[in-house]
């Protein structure tokens, strides 16, 4: 018999009426022959005001709690759903994340789940009720409540659509699907049919609030096609699955996340051991660090910038302060009065000149990039949050994201997922969300330009990327962060036998700003790990900076994103930093 999760986020049960029509979309999912798990948010803006609640009793509630706390806003929503469904003549249970067995860490207000026992679920379907589990909540070994982090029921729906090899999981919410940015923002945003399971991923990392990123993880580790669509009204809504809608398109969703803070680390001595001293600190208190950029040393000191979540600058800022304790002094400046813009599609990584447009779009706008990362599949600036919404628009426009594509071709595999047996099931059990590297690649093919003294106005990174893409020379890693109010270093990386041509180019913008300075060097080595879950699994590339630093290897550029960490090294160091890549990660290979 087919199982289909049916997921409803808070909006969709706001109240009594809503409720009623979730549980009548469950009926007529079983009356179609389906069994049914639904899985149920906190009503409304219910979690928000127990966080509010909580506020008002203390500043720093104890984690565990905060958790005992959120965790009944969906135990509520569960009974409801339930008692709905008996009133309409329908058999149902609720269950809380305990009730169902799903086991997480003890990462209190971010645990990740580790295993989900089925017995429990299945026994109940298989006496026809409708199971209604509570979302975003799950219990430790010690049987301490845990929550999986805001937004968190996306991702037990996708994690119980997985365990139970669910043939469809539906995500109602109140949009009717993904759409090229948020339509809240961006009314002119376009609904896409469906989008890939990488794009989703960064999306949704990069600030696209419609899907929790972890239960995209989930999608993408079990093959669980995910539809997102509307709780009231029965469009067809858009399928999250591994094909993108448009392979070939360089762009095809931009996002927001307005809470940023930027951090810098200024004149930290540049020797190999710093950034680890500084980023594992970091990973500890759990905060996930974006858009790292270790600006060259000049003089042995070198400048590290990089952004937290806004409401995270603080525990941050205690970390580094640990980290000083060890390193030595240096100065710290942070501003969190920034927002990060980004673009992402899967046909960035073969097409020259992504880059320059989206510069182009805001130099015209005349915004100014405070920071700038670059991956293969998304391009992220930072720039002040009073202008976010402008860079957004201005971005959106330059791609024309809002047009519809000529033709989409169809899904080839019609979002069907492969066959698993038994044993392969309680196989992936284990610990379902550990991070799992897939590769590691060494690529000496490119060489790294690095262009000192950019200055801090609009336009300058445009005119930089707009005549190498001219000159037609495909750019790969992009970094730039203004340490403090001064100067920038922009550095990239092209092919090798572009080096000259990319140094020509940088020198002829020098004519015009004489504080330019050029420098390069012909012959580094590019290291890329990839698999699922890189940025949110904190401890990823403090992994990677004590492999490369215990073996005396400084890191000159790095990149990070959902599926990937890209650093630069020097040319000679390729071959031993893979080895050492290959052993600080043989466990989770
Ligand atoms: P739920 O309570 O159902 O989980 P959320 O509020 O978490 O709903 O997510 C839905 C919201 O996500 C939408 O109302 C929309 O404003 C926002 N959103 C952000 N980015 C996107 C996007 N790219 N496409 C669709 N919705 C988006
Ligand atoms: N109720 C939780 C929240 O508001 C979980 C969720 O809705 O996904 O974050
Ligand atoms: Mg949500």
């Amino acid at each position: 018999m087919s199982l289909i999760v049916q997921k409803f986020g808070g909006t969709s049960v706001a109240d009594c009426e809503k409720i009623l029509a979730a549980a009548r979309k469950a009926i007529r999912a079983q009356q179609d022959g389906h069994q049914v798990v639904m899985v149920v948010s906190a009503m409304g803006k219910n979690t928000d005001m127990l966080v509010d609640l909580a506020g008002q009793i203390t500043e720093r509630p104890p984690a565990r709690e905060m958790d005992m706390l959120l965790s009944t806003g969906e135990q509520v929503s569960v009974a409801l759903m339930a008692m709905a469904i008996d009133s309409l003549g329908f058999s149902a249970v609720s269950l809380t994340g305990a009730q169902i067995g799903i086991r997480t860490d003890s990462t209190h207000t971010k645990a990740r789940i580790l295993s989900i026992s089925t017995d429990r679920l299945q026994h109940h379907l298989d006496a026809g009720k409708i199971v209604i589990a509570a979302g975003f909540q799950g219990i430790d070994e010690e049987f301490n409540i845990t929550t999986l982090g805001r937004g968190g029921s996306d991702t037990t729906a996708v994690a119980l659509a997985a365990v139970l090899h669910a043939d469809a999981c539906e995500i109602h919410t109140d949009v009717d699907g993904v759409y090229t940015t948020d339509p809240r923002i961006m009314p002119e945003a376009r609904r896409v049919s469906r989008v890939s399971y990488d794009e989703m991923l960064e999306l949704a990392s990069l600030g696209a609030g419609v899907m929790h990123s972890r239960s995209i993880e989930f999608a993408k580790k079990f093959s669980v096609p995910i539809h997102v669509r509307s709780s009231f009204s029965d469009i067809p809504g858009t399928m999250i699955v591994s094909e993108p809608e448009l392979s070939d398109r360089a762009v095809s969703g931009a996002a927001l996340t307005r809470d940023e803070a930027k951090i810098t680390a200024v004149g930290v001595p540049d020797v190999p051991g710093t950034s680890y001293e500084i980023f594992s600190r970091i990973a500890d208190r759990n905060v996930t660090v974006d858009m790292i950029v270790q600006n060259i040393g000049d003089g042995g000191r070198a400048d590290i910038s990089f952004t937290v979540p806004r409401d995270e600058l603080a525990v941050t800022l205690e970390a580094i302060d640990e980290a000083r304790t060890v390193t030595g002094d240096f100065d710290v400046t942070h501003d969190d009065q920034v927002a990060k813009v980004s673009v992402v599609g899967m046909g960035m990584a073969t097409q020259a000149g992504v880059a320059d447009r989206m510069f182009l779009a805001l130099s015209e706008a005349e915004i100014n990039i405070k920071m700038i990362t670059t991956s293969e599949i998304k391009i992220s600036t930072l720039v002040e949050r009073d202008q976010a919404l402008a860079a957004l628009r201005a971005v959106h426009n330059a791609f024309a994201l809002d047009q519809n594509p000529e033709s989409i071709p169809p899904l080839a595999d019609a979002g069907s997922r492969p066959p698993s047996d038994a044993a392969d099931i309680v196989h992936q059990l284990q610990n379902m969300e550990r991070l799992r590297i897939d590769k590691i690649d060494l690529d000496d093919s490119q060489g790294r330009v690095t262009i000192h003294g950019v200055p801090n106005a609009p336009g300058v990174a445009e005119r930089v990327f707009r005549e190498i893409a001219e000159a037609g020379i495909f750019v790969d890693m992009i970094v730039q962060s203004y340490p403090s109010d001064g100067e920038a270093n922009l550095s990239f990386t092209v092919p090798k036998e572009s080096i000259e041509q990319s140094k020509i180019v940088a020198e002829n913008l020098a004519k015009d700003f004489p504080s330019l300075q050029v420098s390069s060097s012909p012959d580094v080595a590019k290291l890329s790990v990839s698999g699922i879950g890189l940025r949110s699994h904190t401890g990823v590339a403090i992994r990677m900076f004590r492999a490369l630093s215990e073996t005396g290897i400084n890191v000159q550029m790095i990149n990070t994103s959902e599926v990937r960490v890209n650093v630069i090294v020097d040319g000679k160091d390729g071959e031993k930093a893979r080895a050492a890549l290959e052993e600080v990660f043989s466990d989770v290979m």
